[in-house]
Parts: C-alpha cells; structure tokens; sequence
C-alpha cells in the first residue's frame, strides 16, 4: 500500500504556465521515479506492479498525445532502438581495474598481511559479494544519465548506453537530494558497477531458446555480456537485467569518505547496491564474511563467484594505490568452482563425422553454476577407466571454466554393488557396424559409409558457422532431410527448393496432433543461406567437406598454398608436406580422401551447383614472414574474432612467429583476451609488452607489419 504520498494533479490542475498535459506529465515522471526507488534501490515497493504499470500507461498516453513533452530521461524512454554495427569505443575516466585474487583464506591473510605493512595496521574493510556479471561504468552530466560504457580493455570500453537505458534499475538521473554531495553537480560523474542476469531470467531464457532452436547461453554472465552487447537494445530491453553499482572512478568527486558510505550514498541517488554488505572493524569480521557467503551462495537470486574485501576508507585507499593490474587496497576472494553430486544414470556412445565413438554421461539434471547440467562428455574409453565412473555410481560434477559440464569422479562409498566397469559396445548404436580400434589410437570407430549417423554429423559440419556458415540450418531440419532420404551428402544442399522446405514437417505439433510444416518464411531464408554459402571460399569448403586431420587452420593454410580444389586434388603427398603446418599424417588423409570416387563425385556436383572452389587470393605465394625472430604467448579467450587460441596462433606462426606456451623473459608479446589469467601477471611482472585482441587483430590484417607493435 502507499504510504504518505502527496495526491497527484489531475490533468485538468493546471499550474501558473504550464499546460494541464504538462503539469501530470511532471507528476506522473515523479511519481513512477519514486516508485522505481522504492523497488529498486530500497527493495520496499509501495503500490503493485499492476498499479505502477497503469501509472507508466497513463503517461505513455499523455507523450503520445504530446510528443512536445518527451523527454529523454523520462521513465518511458526505456525500450531503446537500433544501436547500428559497432558500438563506439568510450575511454574511462579512469581506469576500469581487474581485481587480484585470493584462492584460498591462507592468501588473504596474506594481502592483509601485505596491507598491515604498508600501513602499520589492518584498517577496517568493507566486504561486498562479487556479482558475476559484467562491469559497466554509468556517466552522468548534471545528474542525468549520459553515458554507459563495458570496461572493455580496462582504458576503454564500448559504448552500450541505450542497451543500458533499457535496464529498469538504472537511474536516468540521479536523486536531487543526493546531488549536494556530488562536488561538482553539473559536472561529468562516472559510477561503476556489475551488470548482471538473475538466474531464474536465465533459466527462462535458455528454456525460450531450446524451444527457438536457438543455441544456449554458458551460464548467467555469458547471458548478461551477450544482452548487453545487443545490436538492437529492444532486445536487450526483453532480457531482465540488473545491476549493482558499488563504484566510483574519482573518490573525489563526491563528498563521501569511503567505501560504506559510498553505498549509502549510491542507494540514496537511486541505484541498486547489493544488501549484502559488511563493515568489518577486525579480520576475522571478513573471513566470517566469506564463509557465510559461500554457505549462502546457492540460495541467492543471482550468480557470486566470491567476495571482494576493500580497505574501506579512501585516504587508505589511496595511500595503497595500485599495481598494473589492480589496486592494492582490494581484493577478490574466489570461491572454488561449485561442484555438485548427481547420479550417472546411463553412458550412451555417440558417433562423430569421422566415426569417432564418444562416450557420454548421461546425468540425472543437476544445477551447476548457474545452469542444469544434463550430460558431460567422458572422452574416450581411457578416461572412463581412469574415472572409473560407472553407471549407476553417484558422480561429482562441475564446469570447466564455467562453461563446459565435467565428470571428476565417482563417490565410492555410494556405488551400487552391482555397478560393473563400462566397456565400448561392439557394434556402431547407429549402424550396427563392428566398431574397430586402430593400434596407436585412443578412439574407437565406426568405419561404415552408410553410417547414418556420421553422415548426419557430416551434413551438419558442412553448415556450421566456421564452414559454409548456412544459418537455420540446424538439427532438426537437416535430421529430418536426412530421414526423408532427401539430403545424403552435402553437395544435396544445392538441389533444395523451397516449396520442398516450405512443406518439410517440423517436430511441431498442432492441436490436432499433425506435424506442422516449416513454412515459406523460413524456406526462403534457408534457401537464401545456401545460395550464399556458394562463395564462402576454397578454405571454407575445405573445412566443411570434413576430412580427417584438417581443421580450419589446415584448410586456410591449403587454400593459401593451392589456390583451387583442383590444384590440390592434383598435389601428391610430398608437395602438401611441403606446405608449412601440413604433416604426413593430414598428407596421407587427403589423398585417402580425393582417392575415394565418391568423393570426387559430390566435388564434382559442388561445383556444378555453382559453389566457388577456387580461392580469390593468388596461389603458391607465401605470406611475407614479418614476424619471424617474434615469440608470442596467447592467453585468455579471443571474443571479438570468434578465433580459437590455435587459430590465432596458426596465423601468427604463417607470419613466422613462434607461439609458446609460457612466459618468460624471451617472450616478444603476449596477446590477452578475455579473462586472460597469470600469464597476463606474468608478463606484466617480467615487463613483457602485452598486446590487446584489437593490437593482434591489426598485427595479423596488416600481415605483419610490425608498425603497430610500436
Ligand atoms: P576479475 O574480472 O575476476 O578480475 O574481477 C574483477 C571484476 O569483478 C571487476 O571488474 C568487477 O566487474 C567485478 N565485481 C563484481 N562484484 C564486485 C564488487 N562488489 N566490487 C568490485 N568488483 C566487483
């Protein structure tokens, strides 16, 4: 119910000059800032959401029906509009820092330590739970909202403000009373914070996307980054983001004396700060902290993937200051990734594009880090052994790197007695062909041609993003044009019309219980998808036709070295060796494969169908070796090119660099991506240059010209 709140003006109380519209249009602003308030900032709503979504309606009406009075910060101005092809680049008003960690309780009272050294005493500490989202600093100007950038590099982000504005809890200006304490009040004030998904919005919108056919979000933080960097914030504006703001980029700038009261004060100007906080006047108040949050961590509405503890006053603060990386005066305490048990209800076997046979842990579903794990692959049938899981066992599972579902072992106590160890079976489960194992190798295979379940893996390679990129092209739709005997080997895709796709019956059902047809919309985009995967180019076919030992890397470096399909059917063994990267090994694979007359047989039809097999860029010429005599150490993840750690690595080595996989003083560079770890503090330790993705980016389309390292 509302409490002690003025009544509105009706539209007909006019006021001295102002128009009746105008005059509500004032109230309603107000009123609904205050309600946004009470529900965001202070967690204590006043009215219902039904009553406060008929005070947006109202005032949506009245700016309709006078477009004089909008305003960009009003409540309404949420739902954003097209943000265009690349977001600009933004530069921080100060740093955005990464944190140092402390793996364990020994390290932090290590760094507390460390503190009580530099300042002769452990100073009280403010300890907050660290979001796992994504950081994001929030600009105003005169109060209002003027600006949201990602932290980007640390020096600068990108610019996601009308993403940003769709976020419910963010102020589009800051509350009047909190303004007195803003030094400058009309000046620029950056303030920061974590930009996050709460798990049930993730768990829903991971259900929508499996319903779309859609692919799955990681986990929540991979879900919040990728909203955030919408091209189109409506969509953004459909995502349920949140924040917590718990920074500033100038402590100057307000008239606060340190980190608690700086919550205080962001609260009282209207942002979201996280509840769970504590001043803590003695160490063992923090490491209390941290042990409480962990116990707590499952029940929270949102992803924490640890604490992070601040000396809590900002003279301290600054008389800490900063390494290269990250201030002294702060620290993030890590939780351990979450390991949950669950049981191992079956290990089926599944068959890849070159008759690889994997085992698989079928789990009983279980929430891990923010998303239900289902299945895990166990490998090969070493690791199974090495595991020894069996089905029926009681099994650990976590994420690798919070992403990629993992077995760890069984919990022996818990075995049923009558668990046997698992054994690859000895026919394909999709053919039935004997499954062979190759001296030497790890993999046991199906060797069969007919095996309907390579050459649908087969068909699927063909269209995946890194091959000929045919979007739509997915699962369902390529499984049942295979059932139907319509699609065999991929140069089929060509022959496709869509009147055929239109009438395709998809696992959708009607109420009648009839398979509903795909339908012209996404008939003709198919169709369209497939016309253009013609000119894809020579490498990308290559790839896509799927032949053992040749992966992106391999099939660039070949179409480079040859030029046409038909220069390097035309190759004999000593001649691809020839080419720097290819080895025996991927020598002997090809001629195994363009020796098979089926296979020269769907080349031919590829290119009779019009799909380019030649590579635009001349033959035989070799890249210019600009980077040889450069060592080079890859670390982190490679976001903006979508290029694996190999990939990247294959194309600086084309440049005559060599790639290691260690730091040390003879490294010329390190390259770090995202969430790149210690060879990053290696390197800065050792003072070896480090080089962003956009800098390696540059240094590989430049082929080598070694200008930009400068
Ligand atoms: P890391 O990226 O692991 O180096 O951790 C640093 C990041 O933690 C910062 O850039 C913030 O985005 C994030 N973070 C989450 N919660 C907090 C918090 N309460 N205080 C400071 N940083 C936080």
């Amino acid at each position: 119910m509302e409490k002690n709140r003025e009544t509105l003006p009706s539209v007909n109380a006019s006021a001295a000059g102002l128009s009746d519209a105008a005059v509500r249009v004032a109230a309603l602003r107000k009123e609904i800032e205050h309600h946004t308030y009470q529900y965001y900032a202070l967690d204590d709503p006043q009215i219902s959401d039904a009553a406060f979504d008929s005070l947006m309606g109202e005032l949506r009406e009245l700016e309709a029906a006078h477009p004089e009075l909008v305003d960009p910060t009003s409540p309404t101005q949420r739902v954003g509009g097209y943000v265009g092809e690349a977001f600009a680049p933004v530069r921080h008003a100060s740093r955005m820092y990464s944190l140092d960690n402390a793996m364990d309780f020994g390290e932090l009272e290590a760094w507390m330590a460390r503190i009580e050294e530099a300042l002769g005493f452990v100073p009280p500490l403010c300890c907050e739970l660290k979001i796992d989202g994504s950081s994001i600093a929030l600009t105003y100007e005169g109060g209002v909202l003027l600006r949201a950038a990602t932290r980007g590099d640390g020096t600068t982000g990108e610019d996601v403000t009308a993403n940003m504005r769709t976020v419910k809890d963010v102020p589009l200006h800051l509350r009047e009373g909190a303004l007195a304490a803003v030094r400058d009040p009309e000046g620029a004030l950056e303030l920061r914070g974590e930009v996050y998904m709460p798990k049930s919005s993730f768990e829903a919108l991971n259900r929508q996307a499996e319903a779309n056919g859609k692919p799955l979000f990681a986990n929540p933080r991979n879900a919040a980054a990728g909203s955030l960097r919408q091209k189109n914030a409506e969509v953004t504006s459909e995502r349920d983001l949140a924040t917590f703001v718990y920074a500033t980029a100038d402590d100057a700038a307000l008239d606060v004396a340190g980190q608690w009261e700086l919550l205080q004060w962001l609260r009282s100007a209207g942002f979201h700060t996280n509840p769970d906080v504590a001043l803590c006047e003695r160490p063992e108040e923090a490491f209390a902290f941290c042990e409480r949050s962990l116990e707590r961590r499952e029940q929270l509405p949102y992803e924490i993937d640890g604490v992070v503890v601040k000396v809590n006053s900002f003279a301290a603060q600054r008389e800490l200051g900063f390494t290269a990386r990250a201030p002294r005066w702060a620290i993030a305490f890590k939780f351990p990734p979450e390991e949950k048990t669950t049981i191992l209800r079956d290990i089926t076997v599944q068959v890849g594009r070159t008759g690889a046979l994997t085992p698989v842990a079928e789990l009983e579903p279980v929430v891990v880090a923010g998303s239900t794990v289902a299945r895990a692959t166990l490998h090969n049938v070493d690791e199974v052994h090495r595991k020894d899981v069996r089905v029926g066992d009681t099994v650990v599972v976590r994420k690798a790197g919070d992403v990629i579902p993992e077995v760890l072992g069984p919990v022996l106590s818990l075995r049923p007695e009558d668990a046997l160890p698992w054994e690859m079976p000895k026919a394909c489960p999709s053919c039935g062909s004997p499954v062979v194992h190759e001296d030497g190798e790890v993999a046991y295979r199906c060797i069969s041609i007919d095996c309907p379940a390579q050459s649908l893996e087969r068909l699927l390679h063909w269209t995946s993003r890194s091959a000929l990129d045919i979007e739509g092209m997915g699962n369902e739709i390529v499984g049942r044009l295979v059932e139907t005997g319509r699609l065999v080997d991929v140069a089929d895709y060509y022959d496709l019309t869509e009147p055929e796709l239109a009438a395709l019956a998809t696992n959708r059902v009607n109420g009648e219980g009839e398979f509903l047809p795909l339908g012209h919309v996404i008939a003709a985009k198919l169709v369209a998808a497939i016309d253009g995967s013609r000119t894809k180019g020579l490498d990308r076919v290559i790839f896509g036709l799927g032949i053992r030992h040749v992966g992106k890397n391999v099939a660039e470096v070949l179409a480079r070295a040859f030029g046409s399909i038909d220069a390097l059917m035309a190759a004999t063994a000593e001649e691809m060796e020839a080419v720097d990267g290819v080895g025996p090994k991927i020598a002997q694979s090809l001629e195994a494969f363009f020796a098979t007359p089926d296979n020269v047989e769907v080349l031919g039809r590829l290119r009779a169908a019009g799909v380019a097999m030649e590579s635009a860029e001349p033959a035989g010429e070799a890249l210019p070796q600009t980077l040889a005599g450069l060592t080079f150490v890859l670390t982190g993840s490679l976001v903006e090119s979508g290029m694996t750690r190999d990939e990247a690595a294959g194309r600086l080595k084309a440049l005559g660099a060599k790639v290691s996989g260690s730091v040390s003083k003879k490294t010329s560079y390190v390259v770090a991506g995202q969430d790149a770890g210690s060879k990053l503090d290696k390197a800065l330790g050792l003072g070896v240059p480090v080089l962003d993705e956009a800098q390696l980016l540059a240094l590989l389309d430049a082929e080598g010209d070694v200008a930009v390292l400068g």
